[in-house]
C-alpha cells in the first residue's frame, strides 16, 4: 500500500468486553484490581494525523475516552457493527455538533446502517426546530472492501470480518497498522487486506477456548497470523477473564494484551 501518511497516532480506547473491566459493581474476577491495565472499557479506537481525529465505534464509554484524550472536534466515525457495546454512545455526537454545526460522517456497511437508523433515527432524521440531525451515513459496499478510503488526511481500508453465527463486522486497516474487534474468522479477502501489516490489534475474548464461536480464541489468532504475518499483535476484547500479568506471561514472543490508552504509530511502532 503506497500511502504517504504513516505519521498517524492510533489510540486503544477501550479494550474491554462488552460489560467492561471490572463488570459493573465491581467484578473483577480472575483480574487483579490493582493493576492498573485490568481497567478496561469498551471496545473504541482513536486515530489521529497532525489536523485530524477519527473514532471508530462509539460505544457505552464513548464521552469519557473521548475525553480522556481531549477530542474536542471529531471528524468522522467508522462503525464495525452494530452490538450495542460498539454503537451505545452513539448520542455523544451531539456534543460535536452543538459546537462545530456540522452532521458527522459515519462510515459502515448497509446492515450496520439499517441498525442505527432504526434504534437511534433520531440521530439521523430531524425531529424538530430543537433537535436536529447530527450525523450522516456513508454505506461502505462490497467494492468498497479493500479499497483505500480517505476522512481528510486519514487512509482507512475496510474489510469484512466473520463475528460467528451468521454475524458480519467491518474490520479496519490504517497504513501498518489491522484493526479486528469482534472477529472469529477471516476469510481470504480479508487476509489479503491485511497482508503486510506490522501490527494487529485483535479480538482474543475466547483466549483459552480451543476454537471461539463469536470471537477468536488464541488459536485462532496463531493460524490466521501465519498467512497475515504481523510482527505484532495487542489482544482485545477482553473480560475479566483476562488478568493482563498472566495473559503477558503466557503470550509468546510477538503477542501481548493491550490496555486502555495504549498508543501505535501508524507505522506499526509502538510509542
Ligand atoms: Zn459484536
Amino acid at each position: 500500500m503506497n500511502n504517504p501518511f504513516y505519521n498517524n497516532i492510533i489510540t486503544i480506547l477501550g479494550c474491554g468486553d462488552s460489560a467492561g473491566v471490572p463488570r459493573i459493581g465491581g467484578e473483577w474476577g480472575a483480574c487483579d484490581p490493582l493493576e492498573q491495565k485490568n481497567l478496561r472499557s469498551r471496545p473504541s479506537l482513536l486515530v489521529q494525523s497532525s489536523t485530524s481525529a477519527i473514532a471508530i465505534d462509539t460505544g457505552p464509554d464513548f464521552r469519557t475516552q473521548l475525553t480522556k484524550e481531549k477530542i474536542l472536534d471529531l471528524d468522522g466515525v467508522l462503525f464495525t457493527h452494530g452490538h450495542s457495546d460498539h454503537v451505545n454512545g452513539i448520542d455523544e455526537l451531539r456534543s460535536y455538533h452543538r459546537r462545530n454545526k456540522k452532521h458527522m460522517p459515519i462510515y459502515t456497511d448497509e446492515i450496520t446502517r439499517q441498525e442505527l437508523l432504526h434504534r437511534f433515527s433520531y440521530v439521523f432524521e430531524q425531529k424538530s426546530a430543537y433537535y436536529p440531525a447530527v450525523a450522516e451515513i456513508h454505506v461502505l459496499k462490497d467494492s468498497d472492501m479493500g479499497i483505500e478510503h480517505h476522512i481528510n488526511d486519514i487512509s482507512f481500508v475496510p474489510f469484512v470480518q466473520d463475528h460467528g453465527d451468521g454475524v458480519k463486522s467491518l474490520g479496519y486497516r490504517f497504513d501498518m497498522v489491522g484493526y479486528s474487534t469482534d472477529m472469529v474468522d477471516l476469510d481470504e479477502r480479508a487476509i489479503d487486506s491485511l497482508r503486510g501489516i506490522k501490527t494487529w490489534i485483535v479480538d482474543c475474548a475466547d483466549y483459552h477456548k480451543p476454537s471461539g464461536y463469536f470471537h477468536a480464541s488464541f488459536s485462532n489468532l496463531k493460524k490466521l497470523n501465519e498467512k497475515i504475518g504481523a510482527e505484532k499483535l495487542f489482544l482485545i476484547h477482553m473480560g475479566i477473564h483476562m488478568d493482563y500479568k498472566k495473559v503477558l506471561s503466557e503470550c509468546p514472543d510477538g503477542y501481548s494484551p493491550a490496555y486502555d490508552g495504549l498508543k501505535i504509530k501508524s507505522d506499526g511502532s509502538v510509542l
